[in-house]
């Protein structure tokens, strides 16, 4: 049974999941904690309380009011509020995003005043201590779990911190982001951002004053697209199942050998393999891979899209519901616009610097063969292949499909719908949902003006809230979604 359900179904002791049970007094005090000595040290840095089962009986269980943040969430977090809605639970808000009838309404406005508002700083010595029986170890062996990711950075509030200044004092971001191999320089702020480490508002406030140049619109501008996705889950849940684009949504078959070989890293192309595997063992791989993996899974393999999105998903160290769904319908071609944008695996080995490096760290087979023939192991000359002791087909799998042929049926495929398609955008719905990313473009944030306006909400007390159970789930990588490996 997946983890999820069988939290969800099991009942006597009481489940932290993504829910935060506070008992507090008024809106401002912190989430409470547990003996922390039980904790791993990331958890004594930030301490909780972890509580398992349905989150609805936790919440009669504490006395006094009970509140919680309201994140943008799809499938089961849906529901989870409703029904603590119904109990009596208070969701705060706080992060920007609107949640009124049209939010596009005073989006800009909403996400500027957040941005430059005053953070929030809470006050430690009004937090108070709740039983629970639940302790990380507790957990582990009651759905015998163990970690199996390496290289998994250290969580808590204190390393989010110190990620983000070592970023700041000497970030090698532009020019190098799309680089597979690149571990140092990049931001990697993504677990802490969502896990409730580090504010959104907080990292912006610092890079804006700390960066310059490129570097510095590169990272606040990804920052903006974080909060862009955040309202679109918020206004429509239904991107973590449905294609947006109705003229797309049954496109894909399943298929048992692709599937199996694609999660295995074994299709035969290179850099679609390394980045599985990375991601696989590391929790995180950049912004370029995993748009080749969503369009090499979808597109060129023809599967489902939402299995690949939930495999990934799982995977991911920084899954945020609201950014991965949304890229992979995005990259996938489901959304309808940019329909034939369909990453080349080959040539992402040719365009980039450190693409040699990085395929021999995740593929030892394929250490000894020589660079020109990376994009396609597959017409190494036999000659060669006998001479540097890497037989394809054997050491290394054949292509699991033909790169040309695939495209060339995936572009049929998408000519027979492309009407259809940009017919169903003209729908308010569709076009509402559809128009990515064209608002984050067009942000110039008038910053002194800005600087006047500071005010006072509580990002802080959210995004505190938020590390419950998270900061151990990505400390320890216990799998999510048991069902997708
Ligand atoms: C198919 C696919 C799935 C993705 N799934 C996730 C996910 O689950 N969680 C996630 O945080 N990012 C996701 N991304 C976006 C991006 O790849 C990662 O944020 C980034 O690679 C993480 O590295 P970093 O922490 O060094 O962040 P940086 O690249 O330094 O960016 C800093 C922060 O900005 C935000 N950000 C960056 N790129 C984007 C983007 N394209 N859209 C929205 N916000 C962005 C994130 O919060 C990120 O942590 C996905 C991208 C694709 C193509």
């Amino acid at each position: 049974m997946p983890l999820l359900q069988k939290l969800r179904t099991t009942t006597p002791k009481l489940c932290p999941s993504s829910f935060s049970t506070q008992h507090s007094t008024n809106k401002t005090d912190l989430p409470v904690t547990a003996d922390s000595d039980s904790y791993t040290n990331a958890l004594r840095d930030i301490p909780v309380t972890l509580y398992h089962g349905n989150p609805v009986n936790a919440v009669k269980h504490l006395s006094g009011d009970v509140y919680t943040i309201h994140t943008a969430t799809g499938r089961y977090g849906v529901e989870r509020n409703e029904k603590l809605h119904q109990e009596g639970v208070n969701f705060v808000q706080g992060d920007g995003l609107r949640r009124v009838e049209n939010t596009r309404d005073g989006w800009s406005d909403a996400i500027q005043d957040y941005l430059y508002g005053e953070p929030y700083t809470h006050d430690s010595s009004a937090i108070t201590i709740l039983d629970s029986d639940v302790s990380i170890e507790w957990i582990e062996d009651e759905y015998d779990i163990e970690p199996d990711k390496k290289r998994v950075p250290t969580g808590g509030r204190q390393a989010a911190l110190k990620q983000l200044h070592d970023f700041a004092d000497s970030p090698e971001y532009w020019g190098y982001v799309s680089e597979p191999t690149r571990e140092h320089g990049l931001s990697k702020l993504g677990p802490y951002l969502r896990f409730g480490c580090l504010s959104i508002r907080e990292a912006f406030q610092y890079l804006q004053e700390h960066l310059d140049g490129q570097d510095k619109n590169a990272i606040t501008s990804r920052l903006h697209w974080n909060l862009h996705y955040q309202q679109k889950l918020l206004d429509w849940a239904g991107w973590m199942d449905k294609a947006v684009n109705p003229a797309l949504r049954d496109m894909g078959t399943f298929d048992q050998e692709k599937w199996d070989r694609f999660k295995e890293g074994e299709t035969g192309y290179p850099m679609v393999d390394a980045a599985v595997r990375q991601l696989k063992g590391t929790g995180w791989c950049n912004f370029r891979n995993r748009a080749m993996l969503a369009s090499f899974h979808s597109n060129l393999l023809e599967l489902p899209w939402t299995i690949g999105a939930n495999w990934m998903y799982y995977h991911l160290i920084d899954a945020d519901p609201a950014i991965n769904y949304t890229q992979w319908q995005s990259q996938t071609s489901r959304v309808g616009t940019n329909l034939y944008r369909i990453y080349n695996p080959r040539k992402q080995v040719r365009d980039r610097d450190e693409a040699a490096d990085f395929i021999r760290e995740w593929i030892p087979a394929l250490q000894e063969l020589p660079e020109k023939y990376l994009d396609q192991p597959e017409k190494t000359p036999v000659a060669i292949q006998n001479k540097c002791g890497v037989i394809i087909g054997e050491d290394y799998p054949m292509p699991l499909v033909e790169y040309e042929a695939a495209l060339s049926r995936v572009k049929r495929e998408l000519e027979q719908r492309e009407a259809d398609a940009k017919e169903a955008l003209q729908q308010d719905a569709v076009r509402e949902r559809a128009s990515l990313s064209a608002r984050s473009r067009q942000y110039e944030p008038d910053i002194e003006a800005l600087k006047k306006t500071r005010t006072t909400s509580l990002d802080s007390y959210t995004t505190y809230s938020l590390y419950l159970f998270k900061t151990f789930l990505y400390n320890r990588c216990i799998p999510i979604v048991r069902d997708v490996k």
